[in-house]
């Protein structure tokens, strides 16, 4: 016997990068309120903001990360930027498509993280 996994594992929620205070460095590093702890936002895991932080998201061709990594990024910052790959915070994985922070709810990579499902 099997459950609802599949249906479950399909819903996401959208908060626009707008909303999350982007900022966009000379040197190519976007930062933005994460959008899973941050509280208040429909992306937001977060009790209080006892966790808040920002995401730091070099893009390319600006200098790597420390795992020698920089994202991809089409469109114009921040209301229809789209960048890729996704980006996998541990605390939140999800795309920023044309200006939207989506979250993927799917499985998680590794570590504790727990998606809620009930909305
Ligand atoms: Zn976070």
């Amino acid at each position: 016997m099997t459950t609802n996994t599949a249906k479950a594992a399909k819903l996401s929620v959208m908060v626009p990068l707008a909303a999350l205070d982007p900022k966009l460095t000379a040197e190519g590093i976007l930062t933005f309120d994460c959008p899973a702890c941050t509280p208040g936002l429909p992306t937001s895991k977060a009790k209080d903001s006892s966790d808040q932080h920002r995401l730091r998201v070099p893009l390319t061709p600006a200098k790597k990360n420390q795992r020698g990594y920089a994202w991809d990024h089409t469109g114009e910052f921040p209301h229809t930027l789209t960048l890729t790959p996704s980006v996998d915070a541990g605390c939140w994985h999800g795309f920023i498509t044309g200006g939207q922070a989506m979250s993927v709810n799917e499985q998680p990579q590794t570590g504790p993280v727990t998606l809620r499902r009930n909305v």
